[in-house]
């Protein structure tokens, strides 16, 4: 059985050299938004990282920083096709994230998720790897509790808009436990809520960088509905330290976890501290509601802080002052990743 071995501080020097090799860890989705920072920090954790990525709404500029490092691979590659790749540690990131993103091909997005996760298991199965999944809160749907906490079992409209995404992530949990209880592989599922830092793109559409780019370009911030709806955010430093933790907890620890910051903010709230964090002369404007949009969103992280000691260190405004930096410089055309 595997020790509890807590991941390194934030504060770890970049380009310090790596006293011990951690084995290759796997990273499904590397070259995404969360993906990127987790190859990162995986390196400076001292594993070799394979970032395997199909570059649908990943980017290769999110690694280009990381490509001089001998212990960095990139394979191209779709998770819905069967993979074959030595190592010891999998997490699979690969899903578009973004409402619109993964509407926008419903079919492609519920088959990355249930075809993906099962050749990810199946890659587990064969090389005995630790496998770590990347739910989301959208497996709560628009929940009926709040906080959520990882027992209740959601309430999802199995065949709205939003369901490709939703059911497919609930059918990847279904199958990682399945595998789990069938075929004894080591499984860890972590329930994501909304994340957010450098690396989402422009164009992304979530609500953050959505307003973000508004807010600095002077353009009216997009409420859609009336804004009273809520979310919980969490910096991206944060989640990636999330789940190094949990994938490194003992092997008793297969989750769900929820891996989120539980600060809960209105929509309408969340414009307000951009436009003000920005100085932005931007209008704040309603549009029509989108549908299915939950109306509430919290974690309830007592277990993560329970079974990984973990929990968010990053307030908002913290976080998203380090964001709009980034997006300054993305609209500057000055923004460039740092090398590991
Ligand atoms: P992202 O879109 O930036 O990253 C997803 C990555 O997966 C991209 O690099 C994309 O090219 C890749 N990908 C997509 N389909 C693929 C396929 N079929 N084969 C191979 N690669 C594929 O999104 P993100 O925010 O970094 O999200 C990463 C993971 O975390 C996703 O699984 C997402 O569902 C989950 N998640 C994220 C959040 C969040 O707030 N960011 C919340 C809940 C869950
Ligand atoms: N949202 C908004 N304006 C935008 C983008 C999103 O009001 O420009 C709202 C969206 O309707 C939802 C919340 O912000 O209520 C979070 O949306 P996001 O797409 O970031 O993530 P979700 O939690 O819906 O997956």
């Amino acid at each position: 059985m595997r020790s509890f071995v807590p991941s390194e501080g934030y504060s770890e020097a970049k380009g310090m050299p790596v006293l011990r090799d951690l084995g290759t860890a796997l990273v499904n989705g590397g070259a995404g938004f969360l993906g990127s920072h987790l190859c990162e920090r995986l390196l400076l954790r001292g594993h070799s990282v394979i970032c395997l990525d199909n570059f649908s709404t990943g980017r290769r500029a999110n690694v280009e920083h990381l490509a001089s490092n001998a212990r960095f691979r990139i394979i191209e590659h779709d998770v819905r096709q069967p993979f074959d790749i030595e190592t010891s540690l999998i997490f699979n990131f690969a899903s578009p994230a973004s409402p619109p993103d993964y509407q926008r091909d419903p079919v492609g997005t519920l088959l990355t998720n249930v075809l993906g996760a099962v050749n990810t298991l199946d890659c587990a199965r064969k090389t005995g790897a630790i496998v770590v999944q990347s739910s989301t809160s959208e497996v709560y749907g628009d929940p009926t509790q709040s906080p959520q906490r990882e027992s209740y079992c959601g309430n999802v409209n199995p065949i709205g808009p939003r369901a490709c995404y939703d059911e497919g992530k609930r059918s990847a949990e279904t199958l990682f436990f399945d595998y789990h209880r069938t075929y004894g592989v080591d499984i860890r599922v972590g329930r994501i809520f909304n994340t957010y830092g450098p690396r989402m793109r422009l164009d992304d559409g979530r609500v953050v960088s959505n307003f973000i780019v508004q807010a600095l370009r002077n353009a009216d911030l997009t409420i859609y509905g009336d804004g009273q709806q809520t979310r919980s955010f969490c910096y991206v430093d944060d989640l990636v330290e999330g789940f190094l933790r949990f994938s490194a907890a003992g092997s008793a620890c297969h989750g769900p976890i929820n891996l989120g910051n539980p600060g809960e903010f209105t929509v309408r709230r969340l414009a307000e501290i951009i436009r003000d964090l920005t100085n932005s002369r931007s209008r704040i404007v309603h549009l029509p509601a989108v549908v299915d949009d939950p109306r509430q969103r919290r974690p309830d992280i007592s277990r993560a802080m329970t079974e990984l000691e973990w929990q968010p260190r990053i307030e908002l405004e913290a976080g998203l002052a380090r964001t709009v930096e980034y997006f300054d410089g993305v609209l500057a055309g000055t923004a460039r990743a740092e090398a590991v």
